[in-house]
């Protein structure tokens, strides 16, 4: 399987540190607002991604922090340590506690995530819950000179770490040409060093007692700290959206690799932007979209995950309406055409060899070349065609593994639930799927998941879609 990388920037064959297994980390939700298409563009990239790796016969780990604090509103200046933390201006605008808007958001994009059938991480750690593991580090780097401490502060001493900059190309040479920060923090020894641990206010309603002061972490120790805490020192791949290569990656390969002195990352992939009429997504431009606000003009999560499917992960995608009716379209194709194969009965004598080894090879091949879903996707619908032509015609020919090529690659690889006819599901399992249900309203979301272990447990695979669900056959 070749992948991108963007530390080589180049396609690398995949060979994983552990036959056989592989390891993911993702950088997930800032969790002070609703995620938006651009965030679900990012996270269904990774889930394609894991599903590829599991199709592959690969024991996939998965790992999707929640970022609940440390992150300041100035993430793209400078190191990212300058500005106020998103969670706490949020709770100051709303008149409400850091905690209540983390979980409630946190909730909110679990659910979307749910929505949009991406899988769920084998474990998201909350950052506020692994601050010891924090603090811990940064003693490290403390203690090996790549870190020092001013005034209750702590920050990364960038000039330590002589690789710093292999990932973004933003080197010291090259970041020192001709830039002037306009306000670097007082207590720092150079302007690139970037926080490590900020002493808090008296008034800062996030913080921990730690060596240095009552304060609190630097948004980039996180992702180090909780990857080495799931995944070990060293570890297979790390994704995330375009924008999150500098300064977060950097930061957490110097952190990372001057703690452990172990190399890091193996593979960094990374998802480009997603534009919306061809600008950046904002709220005061009006062109910023959430799920809901998709669904609330008669389009499916479905629908947009399809979109996604549509373009390259590394190349910009422009969303736009007309984009979307082009992908709810190829879905119904696909639907249909699923449909119609389970309810097909040939009335002619006439064999018809469909070539499913064939399709699914190329379809493979098309996956295993950097997850290249919009070829992927072509061969797909180049199937259906052959398939609905065989169809017109009575013929018969192999429905079974027709029917098993596209649940395993539109439905397990590309993640685009697929309606059955109900029917064939026994109302045991039917009574489980409404109980869940009700559980999710009810935001008991671990019964929810306990009832989809059970649902699995029976050979059953549930989905999420925007009006229920659907069950499937694994
Ligand atoms: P944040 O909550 O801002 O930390 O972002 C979460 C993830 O979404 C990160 O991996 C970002 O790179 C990604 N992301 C943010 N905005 C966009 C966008 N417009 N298109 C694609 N990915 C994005
Ligand atoms: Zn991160």
């Amino acid at each position: 399987m070749l992948l991108h990388n963007t530390l080589t920037k180049k396609k690398e064959e995949f060979i994983p540190i552990n036959p056989g297994k592989v390891s993911i980390y993702t950088c997930g939700p800032t969790v002070y607002d609703y995620v938006h298409i651009g965030n679900l563009r990012s996270y269904t990239f990774a889930d394609i991604l894991v599903r590829q790796m599991t199709h592959s016969g690969y024991e996939v780990r998965f790992i999707k922090n929640i970022t609940d604090v440390g992150h300041l509103t100035d993430d793209d200046v400078a190191q990212g340590d300058s500005g106020e933390d998103k969670m706490l201006k949020k709770a100051r605008l709303e008149k409400k506690d850091p905690y209540e808007i983390a979980r409630f958001y946190e909730n909110a994009a679990k659910e979307a995530e749910s929505e949009m059938n991406i899988t769920p991480a084998h474990y998201h750690p909350r950052a506020t819950e692994h601050i010891p593991q924090m603090i811990a580090m940064i003693e490290d780097l403390i203690t090996k000179g790549h870190a020092y401490e001013a005034n209750g502060n702590v920050f990364f001493a960038v000039e330590s770490f002589t690789n710093y900059g292999t990932l973004s190309g933003n080197t010291l040479e090259n970041l020192d040409v001709g830039a002037r920060l306009s306000d670097p923090h007082p207590d720092k020894r150079s302007q690139w060093d970037f926080a490590l641990w900020l002493s808090a206010p008296d008034n800062h309603l996030m913080k921990w007692e730690s060596p240095w002061s009552t304060g609190y972490p630097g948004w980039h120790i996180e992702c180090s700290a909780m990857s080495a805490e799931y995944l070990g020192d060293t570890f297979d791949i790390h994704t995330g959206g375009e924008d999150n290569i500098f300064p977060h990656h950097e930061a957490e390969i110097a952190q990372s690799q001057c703690a452990t002195g172990s190399s890091f990352v193996k593979y960094w992939m990374h998802s480009r932007f997603l534009l919306v009429d061809g600008k950046k997504m904002s709220k005061s431009k009006g062109n910023f979209y959430t799920l809901e606000s998709i669904k609330n003009k008669g389009f499916s999560a479905m629908d947009l995950r399809m979109l996604y499917l549509l373009s390259h992960y590394r190349s910009q995608m422009n969303f736009t309406w007309e984009s979307l009716e082009q992908a709810k379209s190829n879905r119904q194709t696909l639907e249909r055409f699923y449909k119609r194969l389970a309810e097909y009965k040939p009335s002619s004598e006439e064999v018809v060899d469909l070539d499913i080894v064939q399709a699914l090879r190329a379809f493979d091949s098309a996956m295993n070349d950097d997850l290249n879903t919009p070829a992927a996707l072509t061969i797909l619908l180049q199937f259906i065609t052959t398939g609905n032509a065989a169809m017109d015609s009575a013929k018969s020919f192999d429905q079974t593994a027709a029917i098993r090529l596209i649940t395993e690659t539109a439905g397990n690889v590309f993640g685009l639930t697929l309606t059955q006819p109900t029917t064939d599901i026994p109302s045991e399992i039917v009574s489980l799927a409404e109980q869940r249900k009700q559980a999710k309203t009810d935001k008991d979301f671990q019964k929810a998941d306990e009832l989809r272990d059970e649902i699995t447990a029976k050979g059953y695979a549930i989905e999420d879609t925007s009006d229920g669900y659907t069950i499937t056959t694994i």
